[in-house]
């Protein structure tokens, strides 16, 4: 067969693929989050309040900042919430981890949030500093599950926690994991936040088991804009995310050339939303590392448009 019958043979006979569904302008909009990391310098500190006033009027239900090891990561954290919670009109959340800390101590900075106004907590049993394995402080909280507890003792906060659509890197297995997840929400969580995740139908698939195992709590997933694709991976050998064969496939040979990756990327994202839209998915998070154009850009595809009125004029 010649290459020109080859083609028609393929125009003739190939698979047809219908396309994705565009929302109608009345179809209610999806509830988001996004989530930064705390700045370490000057410089990160403006790109983050740049970051933040840019997504601001896309009203999301709330903001999260992430929280390191280390008492200098966690005044970051404690100061960029505060001031959200100051001078913003985002409702703020704080990541907070059982990682070299006392029961007394994580009390001790829950309470702090709660006094700042902060009434929304993502509870986490946190990473040990690399190349370490994790051991629990002998007087913390060893795990997620006992942290949201403990949190709801000190008050009625609203807590999200994390589950894992390709299974904890360290969990026994897949079921334990899971029990794991439910355990968090019987203890008092209300919400789910992915891992990231390349493939679609890896969270679709983690949501029938989830609804399998009787977990009705929202699971949402956490969607991370790639367009630093050697850092993505990089990332996700350490948490367990897999990368689909194609994805470097999709970035080759364009290490030197931004502007093409942040096309590629949103493109990327923009596909993988859709389709999770399409099959009902409502909720996002996204995994903004501290830069709002590629989250912008997907939220407006998802449909989500600047409400003027309850950005703030600070
Ligand atoms: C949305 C999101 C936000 C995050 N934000 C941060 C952050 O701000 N700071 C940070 O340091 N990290 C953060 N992480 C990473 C997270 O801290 C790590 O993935 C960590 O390794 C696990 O945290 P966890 O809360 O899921 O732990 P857990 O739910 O406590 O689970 C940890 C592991 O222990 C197993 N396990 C739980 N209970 C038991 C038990 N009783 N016996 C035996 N095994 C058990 C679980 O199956 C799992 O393998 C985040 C992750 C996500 C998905």
């Amino acid at each position: 067969m010649n290459h020109t019958t080859a083609t028609l043979q393929r125009w003739l006979n190939g698979p047809r693929f219908a396309g994705l569904p565009m929302r109608e302008a009345g179809h209610p909009v999806p509830l988001l989050s996004f989530e930064f990391f705390p700045p370490k310098t000057e410089a990160l500190e403006q790109q983050l309040w740049a970051c933040i006033r840019r997504l601001e009027p896309l009203a999301p239900r709330f903001v999260s900042v992430t929280y390191g090891a280390g008492g200098s990561t966690q005044a970051r954290t404690h100061e960029t919430v505060a001031r959200l919670a100051r001078e913003t009109s985002l409702t703020p959340a704080a990541h907070l981890t059982c990682v070299g800390a006392s029961r007394e101590e994580v009390e001790q900075v829950a309470r702090r949030y709660w006094e700042a106004g902060v009434r929304h907590i993502v509870a986490l049993r946190g990473d040990p500093p690399p190349g370490t394995r994790y051991a629990p402080h002998p007087r913390g909280y060893p795990f997620a599950a006992e942290l949201v507890a403990g949190l709801k003792r000190v008050a009625d906060f609203e807590i999200s926690v994390a589950a894992y659509p390709e299974t904890h890197p360290e969990a026994a297995g897949p079921e334990h994991d899971l029990d794991n997840l439910k355990r968090k929400l019987d203890a008092g969580a209300t919400r789910a936040i992915t891992q990231y995740f390349f493939d679609p139908a890896v969270y679709l698939r983690f949501l029938d088991r989830c609804a399998a195992a009787g977990i009705t709590a929202p699971i949402v997933p956490g969607i991370m804009p790639v367009s630093n694709f050697a850092q993505a991976a990089r990332f996700s050998a350490m948490c367990g995310a897999s990368v689909p064969s194609w994805l470097p496939h999709l970035f080759e040979g364009l290490d030197d050339d931004p502007e093409t990756r942040r096309m590629v990327a949103a493109v990327l994202a923009a596909e993988q939303v859709r389709l999770l839209q399409a099959n009902g998915v409502d909720e996002f998070h996204f995994y903004t590392l501290n830069r709002p154009d590629l989250t912008y850009a997907i939220a407006h595809i998802l449909g989500v448009r600047p409400v003027p009125a309850r950005s703030s004029a600070a």
